[in-house]
């Protein structure tokens, strides 16, 4: 494995998170989203509390595509940083809002002492493949978005990368161009998209380093332990997903257990070569269970194996 540590916990949490990705240091990261109901909160704070022992560099909590889903990404994110020892980054979009209101929230995170916050376009409310149309008085891209946020406080600011270009832009330059007009304007460090094949994300950062620009790029672990699940996934993210996975788990429909054994042995496996590839990082989904990426945590090397349940007499 590529990233072996001997000492837990391995990243002190303190100072900027741009700072600590400046000087190098690797950043281990956990995504969470807000739960809809109170049996998935219950998940949730056990997920975020079991994540909390691998001292993370930071937690993340995504932005709902509207209405109250937006309010408990404000409310969890909040409290991450109230109750816990983790930093929390806040996902934000400028879908429905003004700038005004994208003032507002921002101006709420600053109250709360949240410094950190993942600036993103967002996509289109109802269908995430529609034309993107931006609210009259608000941004139309997230680049605009990164200047906001920088313009009203001392924020880290990340932004979006996408490893197989962005699912609507009709080419790479474009792209390209468009990402580095997101670091320029503030970005200290961008997460990728879902991907699947190591290939990808290393075509994207050697274009992104061609065009000049240095921004750490961290890569995103999606474990695909549920095949049906991860399909769905990969088709709103429009990422590929490799053949030969497909096949495997698909052969293992019926039996989860080594469903979630071939995920993780994958997700390990890209993890590993990305960092041995000098990746900054690694931003895990979790889906608010932690069970699968703490395996993956773990089978790099990077947080302390599972303790041995006591034995009972
Ligand atoms: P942008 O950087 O604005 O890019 C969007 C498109 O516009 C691209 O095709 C780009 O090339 C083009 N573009 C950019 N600037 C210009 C310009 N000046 N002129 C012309 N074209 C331009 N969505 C959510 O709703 N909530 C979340 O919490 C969330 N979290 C995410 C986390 C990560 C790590 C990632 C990778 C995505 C996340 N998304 C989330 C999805 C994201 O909002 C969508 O993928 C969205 O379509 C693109 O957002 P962006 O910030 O990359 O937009």
């Amino acid at each position: 494995m590529a990233a072996k540590t001997a000492e837990f916990p391995y990243r002190a949490r303190p100072g900027r998170l741009g700072d600590l990705l400046r000087t190098g240091q690797k950043s281990y990261s956990f995504e969470f989203f807000p739960p809809k109901t109170a049996a998935g909160e219950r998940t949730l704070w056990s997920a975020i509390r079991r994540i909390e022992a691998f001292s993370p560099s930071f937690v993340s909590v995504t932005y709902g595509a509207g209405g109250s889903s937006r309010d408990r990404t404000v409310e969890v994110t909040k409290r991450i940083a109230a109750e816990t020892t983790l930093r929390p980054v806040a996902h934000l979009t400028a879908v429905g809002h003004s700038i005004a209101e994208l003032r507002h929230i921002i101006g709420q995170y600053a109250d709360a002492g949240i410094r950190d916050v993942l600036a993103l376009r967002g996509d289109p409310p109802g269908d995430p493949k529609g034309e993107w149309v931006p609210h009259p008085d608000g941004l139309r891209h997230a680049a605009e978005l990164v200047s906001l946020t920088r313009e009203l406080g001392d924020f880290t600011v990340g932004v979006a990368a996408f490893p197989e270009r962005h699912p609507r832009s009709s080419d790479w330059d474009g792209d390209i161009r468009h990402f580095v007009a997101k670091c320029r304007a503030g970005a200290d460090y961008a997460i990728t998209q879902m991907f699947f094949r190591v290939e990808d994300y290393l075509r994207l950062r050697d274009k992104v380093e061609a065009a000049g620009c240095d921004t750490p790029i961290i890569p995103e672990i999606m474990p695909a332990t549920d095949v049906r699940q991860i399909r769905r996934f990969a088709e709103l993210s429009d990422a590929s997903f490799p053949d030969e996975l497909a096949r495997r788990l698909d052969a293992a429909r019926d039996d989860p257990a080594e469903g979630h054994r071939i995920g993780v042995d994958h997700a390990t496996a890209m993890a590993d070569r990305l960092l041995a590839e000098g990746a900054p990082g690694l931003h895990y989904i979790t889906l608010n269970r932690s069970t699968a990426t703490a395996e993956i945590h773990r089978n790099l090397g990077l947080a302390p194996a599972r303790q041995p349940a006591a034995a009972h007499h």
